[in-house]
């Protein structure tokens, strides 16, 4: 097995929407009546602008239609990353758009934990879950969905949710509009993150942390233009979940892997994690991201073995679990041959 491949991982910032198999989109959507744009699954994953992935990522939501297919997408999306070396996955979901259309809360929360327990079984990862608010429905979408989730909590609904997140559109929205979702969200037991300093400045996750009260930042890269912020979040060991392969493919924001501040972030003293973000839709998987993050930055074997063991550190697990956790993974990292040279970018 490639040591990459073998080398054991958390991730804390993956979108179920954004694993699901091409050949999956196809066949739901011939379930649910709904015509694709190509009959070929492989030409379905491909775009030119990040409008054109959004456009995927909104048909491919819009395909999920039922119960059954939030257990599936659940299901595949930890069966296929396992062989990549997932141990344990925080894994978001975004349901505004199926609520505007009737679906309900508990049905989506139902399949996505009976999908993944199912694969939980079978590979032995584990994996919670965290519910998005999608910023583009705006402040009291938000906090309805909130006010759903914590009463679903509140009578054992949704034990398999343990945060709340937030993503979407970043520019024109202001951080503050959603702090009273994230208040009841926070009140009602919920661990808080946001995706934040993707596509705007950093000044938009220095919002969320004071108005929205998060202990964790998705990307976040926009902190290394400000000092002060750096040293903030460094002091409070507060986890950013960084994805370079989606920011190169995804946001546009580099043109080139190489570009990608993550190894800067991380010498900087940042708690600075590797993940995939939508790795089906753009032909990822955990190894893939660690080994091409390694080649582009020239990180050693060493430092990914560091990048893995702070996975532990920035995920929610409790004290306990992340010591069991953190042996587990010094254990297996023991075992692994290290790569002999970093491969050629
Ligand atoms: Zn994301």
């Amino acid at each position: 097995m490639d040591a990459y491949d073998a080398l054991p991982k958390v991730e804390l910032h993956c979108h179920v929407e954004g694993a699901v198999r091409p050949s999956t989109v196809v066949e739901l959507a011939r379930k649910n009546g709904r015509s694709l744009p190509t009959d070929d699954p492989t030409e379905l994953y491909r775009y030119d602008s990040l409008n054109s992935f959004l456009d995927i990522f909104w048909l491919v939501q819009s395909l999920i239609a039922d119960r059954d297919d939030w257990e599936r997408v659940g299901y595949e999306s930890i069966v296929d990353a396992a062989p990549h070396g997932l141990r344990y996955r925080e894994m978001f979901f975004t349901p505004a758009r199926h609520l505007a259309e009737g679906q309900s809360l508990g049905a989506i929360v139902d399949g996505l934990t009976l999908g993944v327990e199912h694969a939980e079984r079978e590979t032995g990862v584990r994996c919670a879950l965290i519910c998005d608010i999608d910023r583009a429905f705006g402040p009291s979408a938000g906090l309805e969905l909130v006010e759903q989730l914590v009463s679903l909590r509140r009578s054992g609904g949704a034990e398999a949710v343990i945060g709340l997140g937030m993503d979407s559109t970043e520019r024109g929205v202001d951080p503050r509009d959603f702090a009273p979702a994230f208040d009841v969200a926070g009140r009602g037991g919920l661990k808080l993150t946001s995706h934040a300093g993707e596509d705007t400045g950093a000044d938009n996750i220095a919002t969320a942390l004071d108005a929205l009260s998060i202990s964790r930042i998705d990307h976040g890269l926009a902190i290394m233009d400000d000092f002060s912020l750096v040293e903030r979040v460094r002091e409070a060991r507060i986890p950013l979940d960084v994805c370079p392969n989606s920011n190169v493919l995804i946001a546009n924001k580099y043109e080139r892997l190489e570009d990608h501040p993550f190894r800067r972030m991380r010498q900087a003293g940042l708690l600075a994690t590797l993940n995939t973000d939508d790795p089906a839709m753009t032909d990822l998987d955990l190894g893939k991201e660690y080994r091409s993050v390694a080649a582009a930055l020239g990180m050693s074997w060493d430092e990914m073995c560091e990048v893995s063991l702070d996975g532990v550190e920035a995920s929610w697990l409790d004290e306990g679990e992340k010591r069991r956790v953190r042996g587990a993974f010094e254990a297996a990292i023991a075992e692994i041959e290290p790569p002999e040279v970093a491969a050629s970018a």
